[in-house]
């Protein structure tokens, strides 16, 4: 069903819990994760990466996912995931996406603050939600292996900037980085709590996105969101839970028929398994901290 992101946030925040943002490369696995969210009456958010979104049929998906997000029982958002274009980012609002995370984390505060002021601007009147980016996170959204060499401690969010940074972008949602990286970590991961905390006093009511959360223990991801996280994104969990199942299934498919409806039935299981953890970890008032 239709609601606004930032309400859905503010809902599963007001008790203790936070809204999983799961990758969709693809409308099976959005199927899946819809499934899971109904399944346990929770809300989830669809992201779509860039580099799909800008793809063969990337606003087509953005369409399509916001058919199914708007058929499901349960609030489903539709998000476009860290992108720097803002040709892309108005074409996505006008495919569907409920939001967009204007990410202008590889500029000086000031220009990235001015970046998503701009995409505020143009998106006016559509009712998009904006994401920003303060800080810089390490890794590549869709590659696991390249965060193997970042340090997670470069490129920190600092508290002292947030509250200027909040009020001259105008951003609805402000992403984090506190220790977390994209992709697999290298060693444990760390989070620095404290600074989380400071950055969550200094965002007043703009909820916080920790990205990143492939690889945070489950006792990190629970104590992420009573500090004040509201939406996580996961996205190497998916895939890489999703195509083990898929080539450990693969050959007795081709075996059987060149079973293809087969093939993505595995596909959307494994998937759904994957969201129905995501959802039972974020739950809001299930847990014990
Ligand atoms: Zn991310």
């Amino acid at each position: 069903m239709r609601a606004r992101l930032n309400d859905v946030v503010a809902g599963e925040l007001a008790d203790g819990g936070a809204v999983p943002a799961l990758t969709c490369y693809d409308f099976t696995t959005a199927l899946a994760v819809v499934g899971a969210a109904e399944e346990a009456g929770q809300p989830v958010i669809l992201l779509v990466a860039p580099k799909t979104a800008a793809g063969p049929g990337g606003m087509r998906l953005i369409s399509a996912l916001r058919g199914l997000a708007d058929a499901a029982s349960v609030p489903v958002l539709v998000q476009l995931d860290h992108a720097a274009d803002p040709q892309l980012i108005l074409a996505a609002a006008t495919a569907g996406a409920d939001s967009v995370l204007a990410d202008g984390s590889s500029l000086e505060p000031a220009a990235n603050a001015a970046f998503v002021a701009g995409v505020v601007r143009s998106l006016a009147g559509l009712d998009i939600v904006v994401e920003a980016e303060l800080g810089a996170l390490p890794g590549d959204e869709d590659d696991a292996s390249a965060a193997a060499e970042a340090d997670p401690a470069a490129g920190m969010t600092d508290p002292a900037l947030v509250a200027g940074f909040l009020a001259a972008s105008g951003a609805g949602l402000l992403a984090v980085a506190v220790g977390n990286v994209h992709g697999n970590y290298k060693g444990e991961p760390h989070l620095d709590w404290n600074r989380l905390g400071a950055v969550k006093a200094a965002a007043g009511t703009v909820p916080l996105v920790l990205h990143g959360a492939s690889g945070l223990d489950e006792a990190d991801l629970a104590r992420a969101a009573a500090a004040g996280i509201g939406k996580v994104n996961i996205n190497t969990e998916l895939r890489t839970s999703t195509l083990a199942a898929v080539a450990e299934a693969l050959p007795g498919m081709q075996a059987a028929g060149q079973n293809m409806l087969g093939l993505l039935g595995v596909w959307r299981g494994s998937a759904a398994a994957t969201a129905a953890w995501a959802l039972e970890l974020l739950r809001p008032g299930t847990r014990n901290l």
